[in-house]
């Protein structure tokens, strides 16, 4: 939908550290901004290993990224997996339905991957603790 005060759109993919820094220096300038991430919280990541060793509760470090933004009245908040990047059309595509969202700018905040020079066998040994799930299974098995 057109935005009614036709503000540039900014578009956001991600909502960690770098996703919501950006979206909150945003707050005061005059953009519609739309932060997809395709889970619907923020997670603290250097506190996951005390997750992992049940020192803390998954609740204690992650929050719902719509509570973290609820105060900025330009930001909106789509959770979705973003499939795909079209430059040509200046639109981002969603899982569902491959919906595409229009931006003027695009923000890509994804994070990154951990990686096992070439050895993925190791994988199974040496999960990756990035993520929420990974890190509350190794607490599961410890
Ligand atoms: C165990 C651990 C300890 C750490 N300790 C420290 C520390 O002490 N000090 C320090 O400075 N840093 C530390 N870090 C690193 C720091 O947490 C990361 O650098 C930081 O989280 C990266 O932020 P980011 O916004 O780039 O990515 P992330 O925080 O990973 O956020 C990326 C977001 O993008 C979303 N996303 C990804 N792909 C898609 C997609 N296709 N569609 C929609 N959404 C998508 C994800 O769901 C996620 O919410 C640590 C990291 C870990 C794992």
């Amino acid at each position: 939908m057109p935005d009614p005060l036709h503000r540039p759109r900014v578009v956001i993919v991600g909502g960690g550290f770098g996703g919501l820094a950006a979206a909150r220096g945003l707050r005061h300038e005059h953009v519609a901004v739309t932060l997809i991430d395709r889970t619907n919280h923020f997670i603290f990541q250097p506190l996951l290993y005390q997750v992992a060793t049940a020192a803390l509760a998954p609740s204690d470090i992650t929050a719902p990224i719509r509570w973290v933004l609820r105060h900025q009245r330009n930001a909106e908040v789509l959770m979705a997996e973003v499939r795909e990047i079209d430059p040509q059309q200046r639109v981002v595509r969603v899982d569902d339905d491959r919906r595409a969202i229009p931006y003027d700018y695009l923000i890509v905040a994804t994070g990154s991957r951990h990686a096992y020079f070439g050895h993925n066998e190791y994988a199974r040994h040496a999960p990756s603790g990035v993520s929420w799930a990974a890190s509350s299974s190794a607490r599961q098995r410890a």
